[in-house]
């Protein structure tokens, strides 16, 4: 079911520049983008930075360089939670003047023993509440005397907090498990909770898609939102990712930075499908590579699923090889000429010829940086022949010395053709009375430095008469 074009539908991306752009980050920047483009709706992108220590402007360029490299455009911000911080502090003194809030003069020493005595008691460590007994009047006038205090909400102490979740369906948490959480701390910078909400409301977002594991902080959001008296936005929380062992995607299931993917090889496209399809499925009858129409076309919140996704490594470099065959060279060829750059490889011949020779290859590559390293020997003569190809096909002296007799022959020949190539070899072969295969495996290493490659005599006809018979006859000197 496809949710009807609404401009009114305002969605969020909102990273904590404390690490790269991550696997996880990116599904949910990816989903609010679908959603966002689906809809019709607007993409807010804000950086929640408020965690001085630990954010860093070089995170924040990491991450708008993984979003840029999927192609996920927002159409609000990049606006930063360090540049708004008097809206947080308003918003924090008026819940105090409501009730809805009290300020809590407790040290971090006193938090961290009476944790400790209740953990040893068997209670769970949650605040005891004792600023909440201080009559308004004493606060106001501890505060005004300079006590050094933080903000705590209220948290009503029966019943319990409710919400729709779009993928979750009903959640419901009773209050008493909820403690009064910290909104304001005693140096003034707001928590997550007081910030996340203050800028959903004032940028008024209307859906929340987010990761699972923030389930557990929407009962405190939802009672903020409120006591603020602001409508509730729709929640969907989306599945965790996990690695194949089941457990939380991590470093220990390899690279988790979106950019390593990048550096690895990975078209921004497969890349962008197979994270689509991280919790999401979509309707059925559709195949599974979707490009970016039909992945706005298609998404649905319906069809994020709730179960936990799993990160199929094997699925993503499936995507990779098909989307490679799948793109036309004009489109590979400023992928492959960065990954040329990186490599230092300085391609030879022109574009129509580098064009020509990316069609007869892509259907070979696994990812682009093969275009750069076992392809190298295509684009330029800087490239190494490969060991073990050279000790399977090139061991044999007799057929090194077929090949410089071959590389004269085609340098005489009236012709230089896929057949006439092939011609020229097979009868040498017939006159010499040995096998075509083995020649050709030998000419193929000549040629290319790598055991595995398209078609020998396509091969010649791509590199050209004058490089074919120059590596060939230097096939005696190959180490
Ligand atoms: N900055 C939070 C995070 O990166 C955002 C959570 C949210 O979307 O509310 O996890």
């Amino acid at each position: 079911m496809n949710a009807p074009a609404d401009s009114s539908v305002r969605v969020r991306f909102a990273p904590s520049p404390t690490g790269y752009l991550h696997v996880g980050g990116a599904r949910t920047a990816l989903f609010n983008w679908l959603y966002a483009r689906h809809v019709g709706g607007t993409l807010v992108l804000r950086i929640e930075d408020t965690d001085l220590e630990r954010s860093t402007p070089e995170m924040v360029e990491g991450i708008l360089q993984g979003m840029r490299w999927l192609g996920l455009s927002w159409d609000e911000g990049p606006f930063f939670q360090t540049e708004r911080m008097d809206l947080y502090k308003a918003a924090a003194g008026k819940l105090v003047a409501s009730g809805a809030a009290y300020y809590c003069f407790c040290t971090k020493e006193e938090l961290e023993q009476r944790r400790q005595a209740a953990t040893a008691a068997g209670r769970a460590p949650q605040y005891d509440e004792s600023c909440r007994k201080i009559s308004r009047e004493d606060a106001a006038a501890r505060k005004q005397s300079g006590a050094p205090c933080a903000v705590r909400f209220a948290v009503p102490e029966a019943g319990s907090t409710k919400f729709q979740d779009a993928v979750f369906g009903e959640v419901e948490f009773a209050n008493p498990e909820l403690e009064d959480f910290v909104l304001l701390r005693s140096d003034g910078v707001p928590t997550y909770h007081l910030s996340v909400v203050c800028d959903d409301v004032d940028m008024k977002i209307t859906h929340i898609l987010r990761g699972a594991d923030h389930i557990s902080n929407t009962p405190k959001q939802v009672l903020l939102y409120q006591a603020m008296g602001a409508p509730l936005p729709i929640f969907a929380h989306v599945p965790l990712i996990l690695g194949p062992d089941k457990t939380r995607l991590s470093k220990r299931h390899g690279a988790t930075s979106v950019i390593s993917y990048k550096d690895e090889g990975i078209v921004p496209e497969a890349f962008r499908n197979f994270l689509s399809l991280l919790g999401w499925t979509p309707p059925p009858g559709t195949k599974e590579m979707l490009g970016d129409q039909e992945l706005i076309r298609l998404f649905s919140l319906e069809g994020i699923s709730h179960s936990n996704a799993v990160f199929d490594r094997p699925k993503l470099d499936w995507f990779n090889t098909e989307y490679i065959r799948a793109y036309p060279a004009e489109k590979l060829l400023p992928l492959i000429e960065e990954e040329w750059q990186k490599a230092g490889v300085k391609p030879s011949g022109d574009r129509e010829h580098r064009l020509a020779t990316i069609e007869l290859l892509k259907p070979r590559a696994r990812n682009l940086k093969d275009f750069a390293n076992s392809f190298r020997a295509f684009f330029s003569d800087g490239y190494e022949n490969d060991p073990a190809a050279v000790e399977k096909f090139l061991k044999d002296p007799a057929v090194r010395e077929m090949l410089v007799e071959l590389s004269g022959l085609y340098a005489n020949a009236a012709e230089f053709t896929e057949a006439s190539t092939e011609q020229v070899l097979r009868d040498l072969a017939t006159a010499k009375g040995v096998k075509a295969g083995g020649l050709i495996n030998g000419a193929r290493v000549a040629l290319t430095g790598q055991a595995v490659a398209p078609s020998l005599f396509a091969v010649m006809v791509n590199l050209g008469r004058e490089t074919t018979v120059t590596r060939l006859r230097r096939a005696k000197e190959i180490v």
